[in-house]
């Protein structure tokens, strides 16, 4: 019998109207506490978000968590680990929070997370890196980092579209590549395909040129393999400057006509569209990271340099992310579900935190979200930490999950 999920008794749904979001004052968020770690991160939370919302609204705004199923304990209760009504609660409420899920180890698993992205088209995958003083880093300066990558999340060779060494698709592909094109592969190859296209590429790249004007950015780099892989990554860097063009001509300029035109100096209001290749990205993250805002990159690339950029402020314990759609948006930490600390109330829950208020950001709650930022902010400033942070501060003082969610309550 089909799973049945009763929504929480009060509380709206968010709808769209035309381009934008109609968020009514008591949003119903649907909720995936996660795998391992997930109920201990995504717990704390939820009190920080509740806690800043009452600071900045009173009792005027309200969110409405509802615990929808997935992973290990849908399995136990259901005997499903993702139910079409988790997925439907998602698609209907539009923003969703999640834990992280784990990924069981062993043949023919696909991964929750990257079903949810596929089933929902959540096709950009979206992480804020800034720095939080007195995070310990590998830097000199980390505070230079703030950047907003916005990475593709459905084609690239991370498409799935790959046969084994030896198998009839990979024996006959490469006939075909012999006979048709010429083209001579290794007979014990293993083959994956690579599409990028003009569609998938054109909406990343159209929602990293809105955030950059939205939220005041200065530029968008387009980052890509385009000098090796001419027709896919060269065509991603092309498409991009198309839509900043023909979509969003009044707000951006390149960064040549910036040099041609300008002395180098971009009129003001004007978001910047640049490109680089990815190997002198990956440098300049580190060498001129004030150089570079957002981001928008194909799918491989994005997870190597998003990775990168966010050890540079220190890692995964305090990297948010989100994957959204046109409009659906589930916001998440970038870590995974750590299950040997399940259940110990001992792990750091910012990045859970971090991912909740780019969900208030998300639904336009500014002040809100602003306080969760302070909250968080004034609590590591006072050296109160979970022990992956204690583990690296002089003089810190650790504290469990909770305690820390706790801490960030009273500094909002
Ligand atoms: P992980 O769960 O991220 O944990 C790796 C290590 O990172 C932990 O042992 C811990 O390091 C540290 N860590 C992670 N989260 C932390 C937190 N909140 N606070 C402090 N330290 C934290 O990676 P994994 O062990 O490779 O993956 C475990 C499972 O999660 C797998 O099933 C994987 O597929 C899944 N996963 C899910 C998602 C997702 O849901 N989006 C993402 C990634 C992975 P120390 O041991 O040094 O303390």
């Amino acid at each position: 019998m089909a799973v049945k999920l009763e929504p929480p008794a009060g509380g709206h749904s968010i709808r769209t109207q035309g381009d934008r979001l109609a968020v009514p004052d008591d949003p119903i968020i649907p909720l995936i506490h996660g795998d391992g770690i997930g109920p201990d991160v995504t717990g704390a939370a939820t009190r920080v978000l509740v806690a800043a919302v009452q600071k900045a609204y009173g009792g005027r705004r309200s969110l409405h968590f509802w615990g929808v199923a997935a992973g290990e304990a849908s399995q136990a209760k259901y005997g499903e680990l993702l139910p079409q009504a988790t997925i439907d609660a998602i698609r209907e409420h539009i923003v969703a929070l999640k834990g992280p899920l784990t990924t069981p180890v062993g043949g023919g698993f696909r991964s929750l997370n990257v079903t949810l992205r596929q089933t929902l088209d959540l096709y950009a995958n979206v992480r804020p890196i800034y720095y939080i003083p007195g995070v310990p880093s590998p830097m000199k300066h980390p505070e230079k980092m703030d950047m907003t990558i916005f990475r593709e999340a459905t084609e690239d060779v991370y498409a799935g579209i790959e046969w084994p060494q030896g198998s009839e698709s990979a024996k006959k592909l490469i006939k075909f590549l012999r006979d048709e094109f010429n083209v001579r592969v290794r007979e014990d190859s293993g083959i994956g395909v690579k599409p990028m296209s003009e569609f998938g590429t054109k909406r990343l790249v159209r929602k990293a040129i809105r955030y950059a004007i939205e939220h005041g950015r200065r530029s968008v780099t387009l980052v890509h393999k385009g000098n090796i892989m001419k027709y896919t990554e060269g065509a991603f860097r092309d498409w991009g400057y198309e839509v900043a063009r023909d979509e969003f001509g009044d707000h951006t300029i390149t960064e040549q006509e910036v040099a041609e035109n300008y002395m180098g100096t971009p009129p003001k209001g004007k978001v910047v569209i640049k490109d680089r290749i990815a190997d002198n990205m990956l440098q300049q993250l580190v060498t001129r990271t004030e150089e570079y805002d957002v981001l928008a990159l194909p799918n491989l690339n994005g997870d190597y340099i998003s990775d990168a950029a966010a050890a540079q402020v220190g890692g995964l314990g305090v990297a948010q992310g989100a994957n959204i759609g046109d409009f659906v948006a589930l916001f998440e930490p970038v870590h995974g579900s750590a299950p040997k600390y399940a259940g110990q109330d001992k792990v750091n829950p910012t990045a859970e935190i971090l991912a909740g208020q780019m969900l208030l950001d998300y639904i336009g709650w500014k002040e809100a979200a602003a306080h969760v930022l302070q909250g968080v902010n004034r609590t590591i400033a006072a050296k109160i930490v979970t022990y992956d942070l204690a583990r690296q501060m002089e003089g810190a003082k650790e504290v469990r999950c909770s305690q820390f969610a706790d801490a960030v309550i009273e500094r909002l």
